[in-house]
Order: C-alpha cells, then structure tokens, then sequence
C-alpha cells in the first residue's frame, strides 16, 4: 500500500492515462475506443456509469473516466461460461475478492446452481425460465417472493418488470433507490409534490452559487466537473460541504481543454470548502437559515405566493443556538456566516447533494431543511435555481418512473389495472431492508434480482447473506459474476443479459432502451457492439419470457411485446404521467424533458402550496464514539470494484484503508500504517470488520472513512433513515481495536 499526496488537479493527463488502463486491461484498445465515440450520443448509448445527464448538442468526447472503466468493464474482452465454472465450485469462488470475480469477464450463458456438485452449470433458458416459474407459483402466497431492481435496468425492462410482478401478485419491489436517495424523494415529495430535482443543465449556466452537500462528483459524476468548471470561471460562487477534503471539488484540469492539459493549467472549484463534522449538515443549514431570517434577506413575495407553514421556521430560527448550532455541525459561527452571506447575495442558487446527506438516520429531516432554506428565498421554480440530487445510477430515477417502488400511490395502480384490465395488489410491499428481514423470519423465500448486487450493496452483511441463504430461490440477471451469485438460495440461477453497449436484436429489428437522468432527461439508448455471447438475453426479454413462463400470456402477450419495444413504449404512454407521444418525441436528438410540476412551481402537495417542514436540533446521542462514514475509492462505481488506486486520495494497493485523523491518533495511541480492527455499536450487540490499515487523513476528529462493501459488515440493519428506511451508513458508531499480531 502506498500513499503519497496527490498534488495535482482532477482530471487532466492521469485521466487520460486511467481510461488507456482501462481499455487495455480488458483487451480492448481499439474496440474500446471506437466505442466510447458512441457513448451518451444520439443514434449511441447510454453510458451504463452514473446518472448525469448529457450536454445537448453532445461534444465529440460526451463521457468521463469513470464512463471508460464503466463501459470496458462491459465491452471486456473477457468471457466466463460453462468451462470457468467447471473448473471453480462455488465455495471457492467465494473466497476472492469482488475486484478479482468482476475482472474474469462477461457470463456467456445461463447457468443453475447444482448443489451436489458445488458448481453452476450451465441450462437453457427455457430450463431455468420454467424452473423459476414453477418455484414463484408454488409459494402460498405471492408476497412470499422478492423482486430487486439496480438502477441499470432501463426504463422498459422496469415497466414489464413492475407489470409482472404486479400481476404476480405482490408490491415486493425494493431498488437501489431504497438504499440511496429514498429520503430525497419522501423529503421533497412532502414539500415540493415531486421527489425529483428540478434543475436542468441550462440552470447551471444561470445560477449565481451552487452548494454541494455531501457529494464527491470527482469519482460519482465526473462529468459534473465540467459544469462547475464553467460556471466558477464565470463567477458563480461553489460552496463544497464535505467532511473530507475531495480533489475534484479543488482543482479541475478539464482533458478536453488543450490549454489546461498543454499549459498544466486548472480552474478552482470551490471557492469556499467547510469539513462539517459527519451528520454535520443539518445544524449548518440550521446555521444558514438562522442568518438568512435574522438578516430580514428571506424572499417575502415569493413565500406569500407560493409557500405555507414560515412561521414553524421562524420559531426554530429564533430558538436555535448557536453554540449548539457550531457543536454539532462542527464548524464556527463565522464559517456558517460566511455560507450564509454568500447565499443571499445570489439570487439564483442550486443545491446539490449525495449520499453524504442521504445516508444518515435523520437524512429527511436535513434534506427538508435544504428545500426550506432554497424555499426562503425563492429558489424553486426559477432558472439558475433548485434542488438537484445528484443520482447515482445511471435509470435509478426512470425505473421509480416506471413503477419500481414498494408503496406505489393508488392513482398508479388505478391507472395500471384500468390500462390492463386486472386489480393491482394494494398492500404496500417491502424495500430492501424489508426484503432482508422478512428473509431473516422466513417470510420472504424468493430473491428474484434485475441487476445489481444485492449481496454486496446492503447493510449488515452476515444478516444479510444468512437470510438470502435461507431462501429457497435467488436468481439474478446480471452481465458478469459478483459477490450476489456466490451467497445463495437452495436453488439459485444466474441469468446473463446484454449490457448497454450491445446490440438488441429483436423480430422488429435492433431495439433501443431509454433512460431518465438525474435531472429528468428521457432519451434512448442502442447498442453498437455484438453480443457478448449469442446466448444472452435483453432484460425486457428475461422479464416478458419469465413472465410469460410464470403467469401465462393471456392478460398480456409478453412475447408480441419484446418483438419491438415501441409496444411497451405505447403501454408506458398509456399507463405514466408525461409519456405522451413518447415514441414520437424518442426522434428529437437527445430526448425529451420530463415534466416536474415543481419546477413550474406547480406544487402538488397536501394544500397546493410548497411546505416549510421544519426540524429542531437533537442531542447527537453519539457519545463519544467515533463515527465512520463508509465511502467509494476512485476505481470503483457502486459495489463494482474497478481498481485500487484511489488516486486523488493518493491511496493506492490498499481496499482497507481507515482514514482517521492526526488527533486521533494521538488521542487513541496509534500509528499511521498499523491494521487494526473495527466494531461497531449497536443496542442488538457488536458487528466486526476485521484489518483495516490506519491511514492518517485530513477528516474531522472523531470521524473515520472507509470504503464500501468491505465495511457493510459494520452496518446494522435497522440502522436507517427515519421514514425513508435507507441505510445510514455515513454514520456508524464504532471502536478502533488493535490487532493482536501473531
Ligand atoms: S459522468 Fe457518469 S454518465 Fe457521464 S460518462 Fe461519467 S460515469 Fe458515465
């Protein structure tokens, strides 16, 4: 393991060099390259990376580096079918790491899992479609079964998954939504009548500040560089809100600008940077909200107009303390009073967040405090202006679009059993943590997963994989092995699908999918490159054949539907608000904007009008244990696991590192360099992660950062956001415990 500081700035030549390292190392240069030509441009694909949306019209280089590791991670060379899993039981498989099962290539066929021999081997589809049917059907009930969807899965995948699962019988659809920016959409929903930002790209060429909470765009939306970019060298003013200090909120060299990248030249990102103690973020906008009413600068015409509950908010302003405010939030009065001056002297303001503010016990409360600090001043429903939660998956926002969510409104389900004739099951279904319980008491028996890794993303791991082991099925669709397919039911089937990057033949000819953004950009997506393996599946084709295997095709004839994907489309017109003419509007290049009644100030709350919800102050309650916020290395993208080299962290060779303060150490006796161990607290008992290497950090004291999966262990499974059940993992009471050598 090494560290050394890394001095430069984002992006520029290591960049570059990165994305080469990328390519090459999936045997794919000159594939790779012509590829990535086509990547987020019309008539191309959509980069399968994150959820930022793409310049409109598109420069010739529309991705990042983060967008070539996404896309070579799929377009490999590599392949792994029926000889890989000869040669390799389960239980073996189980033992390497995820970087080593993600780096062994594309899955080439469908395979069951055969226990006598410990191995997959591989089956038909029709086979493992059969099979799987017979298993859903001979459950007592329907709600005995879960249906898990990853943000990957494109928009008419999920609208024939939701479809069927419906039918099926039950609301069992927890997503990655679940476990990311859940609370921002039950937040906004409540005061705004939309849980989806309302900011557009167009808005960053207007606003006069943007504020990033809790984000490190540098390794999750690298693209997202290339606004702040801009927007600084016009004088817009960034504020970066983030206990660790992230290079890309620093300093930029942007690889498509020849003078930075020849002349060794950067921009300055943030002007101003605060390291907030963890969970911090709610006492500082408490902090900011103070100022803003205190100085009489909050926007009365507009909070007349538009808005109800302000004097609630008066109240905690006046009754916030300040010591109180700079205890928890970790930061000085002056420091808050200077992100409060620079808020009211714009008068277009943008605020982003991530999962820094989303994955905290009370990260509702805080994100509802962020929409009433953007509400006191009108900065909603004006250009330049808005809340903007930046979404990690690339269709996570269009799959919820779509119908994936646990406790679907019933103006939904009318709409859907009206447009196809059945009654949709009512009774709310379960999100992940639901799922994983509900597997722990034996209630749920059937983990059935579009994407993703299951395993490997949720909380509480051993809970986690007991309870999938107590299944009496998991199956998943997926391109390439990972941790999910090696913690499994008594029967379990991986079934392999076509990546973004690959051409969907159908009857009707090749098919393109479509994805919505972050920021409500619908657009479509076909694939350039051949198959991986003649034998894999589109998802849409997976889910209308298992469909079919399982509930017949009198009600609906999956088969006919998959033979060209304007016939799902002209469902999802007829069944989703905002879908009109929808194929007609796939022909503009680069898609069409979703309508978000809230950014027309169109509030489609309880009273018609946008709500202050406010939300005092409370005790920390952590006492004096030290708070770890798990986090991404820069080589990885969710549970994926690129690479080891954390670059702008200036770690490298290492996927344990601890990052802990100089004064912790000191404090705690210990040394840089030292492995050690980690428990976390909790009321059910302790939770341990074992050797993790000491790495001295600039982070707040008190506080700890480690990467995920590897610190999930640590992650208790009731640990999560009030009203929005998402794990709270950027904030994990834990102890350092020496490891005893020899
Ligand atoms: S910013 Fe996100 S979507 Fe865009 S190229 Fe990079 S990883 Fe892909």
């Amino acid at each position: 393991m090494s560290k050394r500081p890394y001095n430069k700035p984002a992006g520029g030549w290591d960049s570059l060099i990165s994305s080469l390292r990328a390519v090459r190392s999936e045997g794919i240069v000159g594939k790779g390259a012509r590829t990535m030509l086509k990547a987020n441009r019309p008539q191309g694909f959509d980069c399968p990376g994150c959820a930022w949306p793409d310049r409109n019209p598109h420069s010739t280089f529309e991705f990042c580096e983060n967008g070539v590791k996404a896309v070579a991670a799929e377009a490999t060379a590599k392949r792994i079918g029926a000889a890989f899993f000869a040669e390799h039981t389960v239980s073996w498989l189980a033992q390497q790491s995820d970087q080593w099962l993600e780096a062994q290539g594309r899955l080439t066929e469908p395979l069951r899992y055969d226990p006598d021999s410990d191995r997959y081997l591989p089956s038909s589809w029709d086979q493992c479609f059969e099979q799987i049917a017979a298993q859903l059907n001979a459950l007592d009930t329907p709600h005995r079964a879960a249906f898990y969807t990853s943000g990957r899965a494109s928009n008419e995948a999920a609208f024939l998954y939701q479809l069927f699962v419906r039918l099926y019988g039950t609301n069992n659809l927890p997503d990655c939504s679940n476990l990311c920016h859940e609370a921002s959409g039950v937040a906004m929903g409540e005061q705004l009548g939309s849980g989806k930002g309302t900011v557009t790209l167009d808005d960053f060429e207007r606003c006069e500040a943007i504020f990033i909470f809790g984000q490190n765009p540098g390794s999750n939306h690298p693209r997202m560089l290339g606004e702040l970019r801009a927007a600084a060298k016009r004088g817009c003013r960034i504020v970066a809100v983030n206990p660790l200090r992230e290079r890309g909120l620093e300093r930029f060299t942007h690889p498509q600008s020849p003078i930075e990248m020849l002349s060794g030249g950067s921009t300055a990102i943030a002007s101003t940077y605060l390291n907030p103690r963890i969970g911090g973020d709610l006492a500082l906008v408490t902090g900011m909200l103070k100022c803003v009413l205190d100085w009489g600068e909050q926007d009365d015409e507009f909070i007349a107009a538009h808005t109800t509950g302000v004097e609630q908010l008066r109240k905690l302003g006046e009754a916030a303390d300040w010591s109180e405010i700079e205890a928890q939030s970790g930061l000085s009065r002056a420091q808050i009073e200077q992100a409060a001056r620079i808020y009211c002297d714009s008068r277009a303001t943008i605020f982003c967040w991530g999962m820094g503010i989303t994955q905290h016990a009370r990260s509702v409360a805080t994100i509802q405090m962020l929409v009433n600090l953007l509400l006191l001043r009108g900065n909603v429903g004006k250009p330049g202006a808005g809340p903007c939660p930046v979404r990690g998956h690339s269709n996570v926002q269009g799959d919820r679009t779509m119908g994936i969510y646990e406790k679907p409104s019933d103006a939904f389900l009318d709409r859907l059993g009206s447009h196809f004739d059945f009654t949709p099951p009512r009774e709310h279904g379960l999100d992940v943590v639901g799922s994983i319980a509900a597997m722990e008491r034996g209630e749920v028996e059937v983990l059935f997963a579009l994407g993703g890794n299951f395993a490997a993303a949720t909380p509480d791991t051993r809970r986690t994989h007991a309870a999938l082991r107590r299944c009496r099925l998991t199956a998943h669709v997926t391109t390439k092995l990972n941790r999910s397919h090696l913690v499994l039911g008594a029967n379990a089937f991986i079934l392999p699908c076509l990546g973004r990057t690959e051409i969907d033949q159908q009857v009707g000819g090749a098919q393109g999918v479509t994805v919505e953004d972050s920021m409500s950009m619908v657009h479509i997506s076909s694939g350039i490159n051949p198959p991986a393996s003649d034998l894999l599946l589109s998802e849409p084709a997976i889910v209308a054949r298992l469909a079919a295997a399982t509930l017949g095709e009198e009600q609906v004839r999956w088969r006919w539907l998959i033979e060209d994907y304007d016939r799902i489309r002209d469902h999802i017109e007829g069944c989703i608000d905002g879908f009109g003419r929808f194929n007609q509007r796939l022909q503009t290049p680069g898609g069409f904007h979703l309508r978000n009644p809230a950014r027309e100030r169109e509030w489609r709350t309880t009273g018609g009008r946008a709500r202050f919800i406010a939300h005092a102050l409370q005790p920390s309650g952590n006492g004096d244990a030290l708070q770890l916020m798990t986090v991404r290395s820069h080589d990885q993208y969710n549970t994926t696991v690129y690479g080891d080299a954390d670059r702008y962290r200036g770690i490298r060779g290492e996927r344990r590192p601890l990052m802990i303060s100089a004064t912790d150490l000191q404090r705690l006796g210990l040394q840089s360099g030292e492995r050690v161990d980690l428990v976390s607290l909790w009321h059910d008992g302790e939770r341990r992660a074992e050797d993790f290497l000491l790495v001295e950090y600039a982070i707040p004291p008190g506080n700890l950062a480690a990467y995920f999966p590897e610190t999930n262990a640590l992650v208790p499974l009731d640990h999560v956001a009030e009203r929005a059940g998402t794990p709270a993992s950027k904030a994990i009471p834990v102890r350092i415990e020496r490891r005893s050598v020899g």
